[in-house]
């Protein structure tokens, strides 16, 4: 009798890519500030292209605090 394995699956489909509000750090003005992130898996970046509202500095490298997620 043949037995049948369960096959994990080797390559886990990559997580889609989403965009979200958070708060973020800016480490510029040291004031936190919404943006919208970037996440995908457990991995979150600010968006690259946005500016700080309090300093207009870059805010691609700022921290992600926390996300905004929807209720
Ligand atoms: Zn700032």
């Amino acid at each position: 009798m043949l037995q049948q394995r369960t096959i994990t699956n080797p390559q886990p489909k990559p997580a889609p890519l989403v965009s979200t509000s958070a708060t973020v750090y800016c480490p510029i003005c040291t004031h936190t500030v919404p943006a919208e992130v970037l996440s995908r898996g457990r991995q979150t970046w600010v968006r690259p292209d946005q500016k700080c509202p309090r300093c207009s500095a870059s805010l691609a490298p700022g921290k992600v605090l926390a996300l905004n997620r929807a209720a």
